[in-house]
């Protein structure tokens, strides 16, 4: 599928919940969040209907994400239902690895590819300062389970920012490369404002490449992170929320003072 701007857009990301285990600085709120209603929420048989019909205008790649999307509960079965769909040849999900341990198996036997992990330091304390609460420890066991699951590549995600520095960046590598993981460094970003960067390892951020839609929870296809507009595929139907998002697939991105990363899932 090719939009105004003759950019292919072959890549899908969902999320799967606005909710999660952590409260990372750059991410969430310290006073918490206003949660989405349940009835708000798509069923999982929403999700797949949109990611066929994705599939059968030529997307292939889906990501999902969050929130935490290993929060969301029977994320397994979604992943199941997802990985059927013909025509979906690269199933991804991006996570804070914290619930991995307890996933990776059955997520791999369910059809799941591939992960990428956020993971910001690799200092204990640090980690608990950044995301407010969580334990390092469980990220660490995460990652091992998902390489002895065989979900590969594995990626790590590190956002730079306040907390952490070129040390915790550095570390970070000399890990990834003894464990033949690659890291992605990326500056901590603002949707309010547009500042946005390209992500250092990756594709993120370049508007000129961009190949994505996003689906967030409650069901609105959106063309692009850093723009407030989207198609609710409830209301519009699946296939008419993803045309309208083609069609109004920005050349570049600018701001978004309505949503948060947590809602969209970054
Ligand atoms: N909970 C999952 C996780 O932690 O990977 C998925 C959702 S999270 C919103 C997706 C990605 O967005 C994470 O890699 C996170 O680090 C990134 N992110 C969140 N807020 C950000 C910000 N202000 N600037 C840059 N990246 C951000």
């Amino acid at each position: 599928m090719l939009d105004r701007y003759n950019r292919t857009i072959d890549y899908l990301r969902i999320s799967v919940t606005d909710r999660c285990n952590l409260r990372c600085h750059y991410c969430m709120p310290a006073e918490g969040i206003h949660l989405l209603r349940h009835e708000d929420i798509l069923s999982f048989d929403e999700i797949v209907e949109v990611a066929s019909i994705a599939a059968g205008m030529g997307l292939w790649k889906i990501r999902l994400t969050g929130g935490e999307p290993l929060v969301r509960r029977g994320i397994t079965d979604l992943v199941r239902m997802l990985a059927a769909i013909p025509g979906i040849s690269d199933l991804s999900m991006t996570t804070n690895g914290v619930l991995l341990g307890k996933f990776a198996a059955e997520l791999k036997e369910a059809g799941l590819h591939r992960v990428n992990i956020s993971l910001d330091t690799l200092d204990p304390e640090k980690y608990r300062l950044i995301t407010r609460g969580g334990n390092i420890e469980d990220v660490l066991e995460g990652i091992e389970k998902a390489k002895e699951a065989g979900l590969h590549p594995i990626k790590i995600n590190c956002v730079l920012g306040e907390f952490n520095d070129e040390s915790d960046a550095e570390t970070l590598k000399l890990f990834g490369e003894e464990r033949g993981i690659a890291v992605r460094y990326i500056q901590k970003m603002d949707l309010s404002t547009g500042e946005f960067y390209v992500v250092e390892g990756g594709d993120g951020g370049k508007c000129s490449i961009c190949n994505r839609l996003r689906l967030t929870s409650n069901g609105l296809v959106k063309p692009c992170l850093f723009n407030a507009i989207g198609f609710n595929v409830r209301k519009l139907g699946p296939k008419q929320a993803m045309l309208c998002a083609l069609e109004h697939k920005p050349k570049c991105g600018t701001f978004n003072m309505k949503e948060q990363f947590y809602n969209i899932g970054g």
